[in-house]
């Protein structure tokens, strides 16, 4: 016998996949956007530690696909143990390799790490290079990677596209994309040049904590007002 008051169905919010697409903001709802996150959080900085330029790009290779707590967990030991590109390229994968075990995808990024350091001593002189294209010449270096490195380290107004800044952009409408690639692009296009730089860590953030992949937090987002996701979730489940 069917239930006399079933159930609502819960609202499908989307996949990290599939995110929901809302409808495009214009330009001025997506500025007021991104200025109500910047107001609430005026100094944002990545989660990942690192002490130089070259801790950073070996923190975020090992971040793929990971969660920021967990490299952190592993990475002030790995970069004690090798604080520059020739110590690491000498601890080698098999070297690096007991550091990370707790990572996912471990044995690919200890070979990864070891081969990017080889390089930076072999062709860059030790030093991380500051051009997208050398960086992404790297074993195990990406766009993604390339992006946070020229944005953290070298202060280039670029957007590292991630799993919540690709649901973020499509779920609110600030940048809906089928691709990283094009979320980026919009992204880039629309976010006014003196908020882009830091743009990518509020965005993150917000995805992270805020604008979650199961169910967004609406009651508590500060960009509320801006954002033309329909299916908002206006109190907490109880
Ligand atoms: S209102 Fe909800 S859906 Fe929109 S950005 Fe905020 S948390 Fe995300």
């Amino acid at each position: 016998m069917p239930a006399l008051f079933p159930r609502p169905k819960r609202p499908d919010h989307g996949s990290a996949a599939a995110p929901r697409r809302a409808r495009l903001m214009p330009p001025a709802q997506a500025e007021a956007f991104i200025r109500a996150l910047a107001t609430a959080n005026p100094a944002p900085e990545t989660e990942l530690l690192y002490h130089d330029t070259f801790s950073l790009l070996v923190a975020v290779v090992l971040s793929a696909q990971a969660t920021d707590a967990a490299v952190n967990r592993c990475t002030p030991a790995l970069f004690a143990a090798a604080p520059t590109p020739a110590a690491m390229a000498a601890l080698g994968a098999e070297g690096i390799g007991p550091y990370i075990r707790t990572i996912g995808l471990w044995q690919s990024k200890a070979k990864n790490v070891a081969a990017l350091s080889r390089d930076l001593v072999e062709k860059h002189g030790g030093a991380v290079p500051s051009t997208r294209e050398a960086l992404e010449a790297l074993p195990g270096v990406g766009r993604k990677t390339a992006n946070v490195v020229l944005n953290a380290a070298f202060g280039q107004n670029t957007m590292a596209v991630d799993t919540h800044i690709f649901r973020l952009g499509n779920r609110c409408g600030l940048a809906p994309g089928r691709t990283p690639l094009e979320v980026e692009e919009r992204l880039v296009k629309r976010i006014p040049a003196d908020l882009l730089r830091d743009a990518h860590h509020w965005l993150i953030l917000h995805g992270r904590y805020v604008c979650k992949a199961r169910a967004p937090e609406c009651w508590r987002c500060v960009a509320r007002a801006f954002c033309n996701y329909r299916d908002k979730v206006l109190a907490p489940p109880v």
